[in-house]
C-alpha cells in the first residue's frame, strides 16, 4: 500500500470486567489506518467497532492491552496534562447521538470558546469566534445565527453539523465520526457525507467511520475493517472488498444490504446471531453462523493472511465461492 500510515493499532484487547465476568470487546486487533483516507470500521450492534475508536483516544472504562501508536507515541501511555492536550488537537471524535452532547443552557458560540480555551487560554475570543465562523460556513451554516442560538433552536441536522465543525476547531488531524447521521433524514445524511467528504479531500484530514450500514461505507470510504465479535476479520481497499469479499461474514453483510445489489431478489441475511462477548465460541468466532465452516474452524483460531494490501482471517480463504468476482460494484466515489 503506497498510503502511509497515521495510526498503528497492535494486538489491542479492551475487557470489561462486570460482575463475576468478563467482556472481551475487543480481542487482539491488529490494524493500521492511512493517513488522509477515510477507512470505515464495519459491523453488526455490539461487535466492538465504538470500544475500539473510543479506544484510540483513550476514553472509557475498560482494560486496555496492546499499543496504538500515533507518530511515535503510544496513545495508551499517555497520561494527565499531555492526554488532555492530544485530545481534540491531534485526533477528535463525533459521538453517536453527538446532537444531545451541545450544552443545552450554553449558546453554540460560548460552546466553541469554551472548548478551545480548555486548550489554549492565550488566543483571544475574537479569533476564536472567526475561526469559528469559518467552519461553521464551510459546514453551510450561517454563522451569524448559529453562534447566538441555543442547541434547542437548531434542527438535528444543523446540530450535527456544529459538532462536526466543533471537531475541527483545534486542527485535528484525525478525526473519528461514531454512527454521524444516525436518526437523521436520508437527504440530510446525505448532506453531511458530501461536507466530510469535503473535508477528508481539501484538509486531508484523516477519518475514522464507525458504522454499521455497508451502504454507507460503499458510498464514503476509501478502505474498509470488517469487525465481528471483537475482531477484524476482513480489511482492505474498499472497491476491494465490494468486489471480491473474502471472508463469509463480509460477504454475507454486503448481501444483506439492499441498495448494493443490482437483484433486489438476491437480498438475504446472515443466520444465527452474533455470540455473547463473555463466552466466545472455540476456534474461529464467525463458526456457528458460517455457510462453509468445516472441522478446523470450531478448533483452531484462523490466522490473519495478507490479501493484496490488506488483510482476512479465514480458514477458508480462496474458496472457490470467494474466488469469482461478485456483481457488486461501489457506489458513488
Ligand atoms: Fe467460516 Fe471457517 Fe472462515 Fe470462520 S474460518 S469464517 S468458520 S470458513
Amino acid at each position: 500500500m503506497e498510503d502511509s500510515y497515521i495510526l498503528k493499532i497492535a494486538n489491542l484487547n479492551v475487557d470489561y470486567v462486570t460482575r463475576g465476568s468478563v467482556v472481551h470487546a475487543v480481542s487482539d486487533v491488529s490494524l493500521s489506518i492511512p493517513a488522509g483516507k477515510l477507512t470505515a470500521i464495519v459491523g453488526e450492534s455490539g461487535c466492538g467497532k465504538s470500544t475500539l475508536t473510543t479506544a484510540l483516544l483513550h476514553y472509557g472504562m475498560g482494560q486496555r492491552r496492546g499499543a496504538i501508536l500515533y507518530q511515535d507515541k503510544d496513545i495508551l501511555k499517555l497520561k494527565g496534562e499531555e492526554l488532555r492536550k492530544f485530545r481534540w488537537s491531534e485526533i477528535s471524535m463525533v459521538f453517536q447521538a453527538s446532537q444531545s452532547a451541545l450544552n443545552p443552557v450554553m449558546r453554540v458560540g460560548e460552546q466553541f470558546i469554551e472548548t478551545y480555551r480548555e486548550h489554549d487560554r492565550k488566543v483571544s475570543k475574537k479569533a476564536i469566534v472567526e475561526k469559528a465562523s469559518q467552519l461553521l460556513e464551510y459546514v453551510r451554516l450561517d454563522p451569524k445565527r448559529v453562534l447566538q442560538s441555543y442547541p434547542h433552536e437548531l434542527s438535528g441536522g444543523m446540530k450535527q453539523r456544529v459538532m462536526i465543525a466543533l471537531s475541527l476547531l483545534l486542527d485535528p488531524k484525525v478525526v473519528i465520526l461514531d454512527e454521524p447521521t444516525t436518526a437523521l433524514d436520508v437527504i440530510t445524511q446525505d448532506a453531511i457525507f458530501d461536507i466530510l467528504l469535503k473535508i477528508n479531500r481539501e484538509f486531508n484530514t484523516t477519518m475514522i467511520l464507525v458504522t454499521h450500514d455497508f451502504g454507507i461505507v460503499a458510498k464514503v470510504a476509501d478502505y474498509v475493517a470488517v469487525m465481528y465479535a471483537g475482531q477484524v476479520v476482513e480489511y482492505n481497499d474498499v472497491r476491494r472488498v465490494f468486489k471480491r469479499p473474502q471472508h463469509p461474514y463480509t460477504k454475507g453483510l454486503i448481501e444483506s444490504t439492499p441498495s448494493l445489489l443490482s437483484n433486489n431478489e438476491e437480498i438475504s441475511e446472515i443466520d444465527g446471531t452474533p455470540p455473547d462477548l463473555r463466552n466466545k465460541p472455540q476456534g474461529c468466532v464467525f463458526h456457528p453462523r458460517c455457510p462453509i465452516a468445516r472441522p478446523i474452524c470450531s478448533r483452531e483460531i484462523p490466522a490473519a493472511r495478507i490479501e493484496g494490501d490488506g488483510m482476512v482471517a479465514c480458514h477458508a480463504y480462496g474458496h472457490p465461492l470467494y474466488a469469482q468476482e461478485s456483481n457488486i460494484e461501489k457506489v458513488g466515489g
